[in-house]
């Protein structure tokens, strides 16, 4: 049983992926050299995509990751987010970079952004893999992406469906009779 069966269309190939990550990685370099930036991708979903473009960023920069929940349903929309693994180190004074891999509504980054603020960070910017703007309920600016997409559920790179698919090397659509 191979993953690739479970796909029904590759949305972004690896190839592409790759590629687009080169072009990000050289205008975050060229953005934050000499400010040695604090890089913190959120667990778990980030992982693929922060390793891929932090290696092809020739910069001085530290890293850190974190790992954050919404809550269910009842208090989605209030955007409270629960912390389950906070940063290791202070942001006051640094300029933090958050790596994504996925902005949808938005809420879990406003949070994130108004909390390290409140913690005296110099500033707060985002780089998501996979933007789907058609989801947004915040006025959350994203600063740097490599792609837009629609409204559809996609998996792969990082990206799980019941915590699976997230070590597909390309972004991808399941087939319905997946679900469960
Ligand atoms: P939001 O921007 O709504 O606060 O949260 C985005 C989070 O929702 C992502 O980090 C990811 O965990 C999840 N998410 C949103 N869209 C998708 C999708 O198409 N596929 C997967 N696997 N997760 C998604
Ligand atoms: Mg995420
Ligand atoms: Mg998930």
């Amino acid at each position: 049983m191979k993953m690739d069966d479970n796909i029904k269309e590759v949305l972004i190939a690896e190839d592409e992926i790759q590629k687009k990550t080169k072009e990000v990685a050289q205008i975050l370099s060229d953005e934050y050299r000499d400010k040695n930036p604090l890089v913190v991708g959120i667990l778990k979903g980030a992982l693929p995509f922060m390793a891929d473009l932090i290696k092809e960023m020739d910069i001085f920069l530290e890293y850190d990751m974190m790992d954050v929940s919404s809550y269910g349903t009842a208090k989605a929309s209030s955007g409270e987010v629960k912390i389950i693994k906070d940063l290791d180190s202070s942001v006051e004074n640094r300029d933090v970079l958050i790596v994504e891999d996925i902005i949808d509504t938005g809420r879990t980054l406003k949070y994130l952004q108004d909390m390290l603020i409140r913690r005296n960070a110099k500033s707060v910017r985002f780089v998501t893999l996979l933007d789907k703007p058609s989801g947004r309920v915040t006025d959350l600016t994203v600063d740097w992406k490599c792609f837009n997409i629609p409204d559809e559920f996609v998996v792969g790179y990082g990206l799980d469906y019941r915590e699976n698919y997230r070590n597909l090397p390309y972004v991808g659509i399941l087939k319905e009779e997946v679900y469960y």
